[in-house]
């Protein structure tokens, strides 16, 4: 028997990076996965690593989220991974990088809460894990609208863990380091462009930010959003979970 199975588990983001790596991870552990991303065509070989369904899905588009939730049966799992780093100190942060900021990343899993807890409620209860960051935790340079977001994806893991711990819910938050996925690679190349420096180079500054000496990989981020979603973590709620190669000590 999986970890997960007999759970349904939504997850949003799921077509590349930490999304996609966590759908497969709790695929594997017997869940029946819903995976969901914006661009379609990111989920089309899912279902060869055991999804058993994909669907496209925004989450800045909060009619289309209470749609999913309301036409699927109740889940037991649901996953926040959408999230976009904006570059940039206050003085480089317009009113429309911090409205995007905070619409992409703090509001969509406003929305996919609400949306799905009250069926979550009703069942026999169930996990809810965002990604946040470090970058939620402690001050990361030109990253100021960014950190302000995942600080706030905290503030608001803490109060629904908090609203809901009599219910059954559990509610945590994820923080990863530097992860090596398809958006950091475009992070590296922007700032490369920008610098006049090579990737390289900019690779090795963020190599260099993680006193491990590397780079996390999406596969060890799935690996404890599947430990949270799993009755091993039943004690755990409220948390911000740092897996970031030393990045916070
Ligand atoms: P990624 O860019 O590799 O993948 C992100 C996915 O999100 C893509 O498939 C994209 O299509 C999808 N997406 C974008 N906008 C969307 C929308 N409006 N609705 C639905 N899906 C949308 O991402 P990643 O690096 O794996 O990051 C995933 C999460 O992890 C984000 O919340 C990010 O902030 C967080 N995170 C990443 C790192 C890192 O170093 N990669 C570190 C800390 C936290």
């Amino acid at each position: 028997m999986g970890r997960l199975e007999g759970q349904r588990a939504f997850l949003t983001a799921a077509g590349a990076g930490i999304g996609r790596a966590t759908a497969i991870a709790m695929a594997k552990a017997g869940a029946h996965v819903i995976a969901t991303d914006i661009q379609a065509s990111s989920l089309e070989d899912l279902k060869d690593h055991g999804i058993a369904e994909t669907k496209r899905l925004d989450v800045r588009d909060a009619l289309a989220v209470n749609a999913i939730a309301r036409d699927l049966d109740a889940i037991d799992i649901l996953f926040n991974g959408a999230g976009f780093v904006h570059a940039g100190t206050i003085l480089e942060t317009s009113e429309k990088d911090w409205d995007f900021s905070f619409d992409l990343n703090v509001a969509s899993m406003h929305r996919t809460i609400s949306a799905f807890l009250p069926g979550m409620i009703d069942g026999p209860g169930g996990a809810i894990i965002n990604v946040a960051s470090v970058a939620g935790m402690k001050g990361i340079v030109n990253r100021y609208a960014y950190g302000a977001t995942k600080a706030a994806v905290i503030g608001l893991t803490k109060s629904v863990a908090a609203d809901f711990v009599g219910k059954g819910i559990r509610c945590n938050a994820i923080c990863p380091g530097t992860v090596d996925t398809p958006s950091l690679g475009e992070r590296i190349s922007e700032q490369a462009q920008a610098s006049s420096q090579t990737t390289d180079a900019v690779r090795a500054a963020f190599v260099g930010r993680q006193p491990m000496g590397r780079l996390g990989t999406a596969d060890e981020v799935a690996a404890m959003a599947v430990y949270l979603a799993t009755d091993d973590a039943q004690f755990i709620t409220g948390a911000a979970l740092p897996i970031d190669g030393g990045m916070t000590i």
